[in-house]
């Protein structure tokens, strides 16, 4: 197979690396090294962000709803190129077509909200705020804004922060996640395409090189990040230093509670889609279920074990798989090593994925579902996020347990409650230590105009990703206090005076 050698993309054009590093691009469904991503080095990243700011005083200056046309046609390109885009995605991720699909979609939908950002970009007025004083605000674009994003979600994650950044007025500097940059290469050309002055929207490609050009360079406002939790703080920590805003998303471990009232049939169903789906590389993965009661606990393995048995894993590319293989070799093994782990630390491994092989596939990154029970919460495999497709069972005696396991726990990003049982659902809710909360919905990310965002270990920052804390961080507010002194109107331009004021004392609005 001939390696495709990628590009960046900037100022309208890709253009080849020049450092002379690279990074290789699996096809996870083989192994092979399907294409060679450039490593930008520091003057390749200077380079961009002076396109960018250049391009962003243009795109700044063109009024709201003509910026939104153009993510207006944005949509309709993404939307006939999704063939395409998809195929792009699970070649070089691994997750099947339909789920690469819904990454597109997903993605999609907060760029469809962002259509209503002159709505949201509409700033405050108060008439009379004092004698002839009024006051308002107006919300403006920070500048050169970047996004450091991950290789689970290489089209939604992108768009979450290229959406609302574009469309208050920012240019954007995106640095994907080196194991699959085509997806984000295809979308900066969708974005010339729909009428995106160049350098307004720019791909670097690169690692921690780039990323430090990113969260030193003063012309860099605000750094927008999803991935694992260290490189979260330490994003966040850099940029802060560095006089940015910054918004931080990090790694999960989202717990499903399962109430002896459930139908567990129906639990069983959620638990391994959202467990196994996209073979567990999913920040919102269920990856830890908490029957109540031994007798949920012994009833849920036994339908879980007859779900497993009947997965299919396929090559991404197969319509009938139900996941495909991990994203890279390393990926595999680390989740493998994780299983080992698990075993020494002495929790009961019912199903052993380790051993999958898809005959004809022999080389690609592959890994079987596996299930464990009894685990405890001193065990790594319960305390760290595996990332892979790997399901914990951790046995609560009763309601108040099932409720601390989450809550005490270091990440806080997605958590489910299934019950039938409307009280417990409502004090679920109400006291769970978690971001994001689903009532007998597996995967509850929130629609594109709600916000997205986890606690504790998952999230640094104030701000959530799409909604409306989306325009209140791509933006920043300035406020006008204006007065002025009457006479004018009147003719009387000798008499045109300044209403006796105190000019030592703090401005009160008596
Ligand atoms: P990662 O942290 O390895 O990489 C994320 C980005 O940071 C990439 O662009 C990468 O190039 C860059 N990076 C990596 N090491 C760096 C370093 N030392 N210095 C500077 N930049 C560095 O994450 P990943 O493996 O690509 O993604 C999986 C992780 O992302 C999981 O932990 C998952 O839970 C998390 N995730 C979280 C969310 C969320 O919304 N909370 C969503 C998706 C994924």
């Amino acid at each position: 197979m001939s390696v495709r050698e990628l590009t960046h993309f900037v100022g309208g054009e890709h253009i080849p690396g020049a450092s002379g590093r690279f990074a290789d691009v699996f096809d996870p469904n083989n192994g092979a090294v399907q294409a060679r991503v450039p490593l930008a080095d520091n003057s390749e990243v200077e380079a961009v962000i002076s396109n960018a700011a250049e391009a962003q005083k243009v795109w700044a200056s063109w009024n709201p709803q003509k910026r939104v046309r153009v993510l207006m046609k944005f949509v309709q390109l993404v939307q006939d190129n999704m063939d395409e885009l998809a195929q792009l995605l699970s070649s070089e991720h691994g997750k099947t077509l339909a789920d690469a699909k819904g990454d597109v979609q997903r993605g999609l939908e907060v760029v469809e909200v962002c259509l209503g950002a002159p709505h949201m970009l509409k700033g405050e007025y108060t008439e009379s705020a004092g004698t002839g004083i009024d006051v308002y605000s107006m919300r403006q674009p920070l500048g050169v804004v970047a996004g450091i994003t991950p290789f689970n979600f290489p089209a939604m994650i992108p768009l979450w922060k290229a959406g609302p950044a574009l469309a208050s007025g920012n240019a954007f500097v995106l640095k994907p996640s080196e194991r699959d940059p085509s997806v984000p290469l295809r979308l900066a050309e969708l974005f010339i395409e729909a009428g995106l002055p160049a350098g307004v929207f720019n791909v670097v490609n690169g690692d921690k090189t780039a990323v430090d050009v990113l969260l030193t360079d003063s012309r860099i406002k605000a750094v927008g990040f999803v991935g694992s939790t260290p490189i979260a703080q330490y994003i966040y920590e850099t940029a802060a230093q560095n006089g940015k805003r910054a918004q931080c998303f990090g790694g999960a471990k989202n717990h499903a509670i399962i109430m002896p009232d459930a139908d567990l049939d129906q639990v069983a169903d959620a638990l391994v889609g959202a467990a196994y789906g996209s073979a567990g590389e999913r920040c919102m993965a269920l990856s830890v279920a908490v029957p109540v009661g031994e007798d949920t606990a012994d009833r849920l393995i036994a339908k879980l074990t007859e779900r497993i048995a009947e997965l299919r894993i396929g090559t991404s590319f197969d319509e009938k798989a139900d996941f495909g293989p991990l994203v890279t070799a390393a990926a595999r093994d680390r989740v493998h090593e994780y299983i080992g782990k698990g075993v020494d630390e002495g929790a009961e491994l019912v199903v052993d994925g380790r051993g999958f092989v898809l005959e004809g596939h022999e080389n690609g990154f592959f890994s079987g579902a596996t299930l464990f029970d009894r685990v405890t919460p001193d065990m790594s495999i319960y305390k760290e996020e595996i990332f892979g497709p790997v399901l914990t069972v951790v046995r609560a005696r009763d309601y108040e347990e099932a409720l601390r396991l989450p809550t005490e726990h270091e990440y806080g990003n997605g958590v489910a409650i299934f019950t039938r049982d409307g009280d417990t659902a409502r004090d679920f809710t109400t006291r769970v230590e978690v971001g994001m909360v689903g009532v007998n919905v597996p995967i509850p990310v929130p629609i594109a105009y709600y916000t997205f965002g986890g606690w504790k270990a998952s999230g640094f920052g104030d701000l959530n990703q799409h909604g409306p804390d989306a325009f209140r961080f791509y933006t920043k507010t300035k406020t006008i206090t204006q007065r002025w002194p009457s006479g004018v109107k009147e003719g009387d331009l000798e008499g045109a005076h300044v209403a006796d004021t105190d000019h030592f004392v703090i401005p009160t609005m008596d």
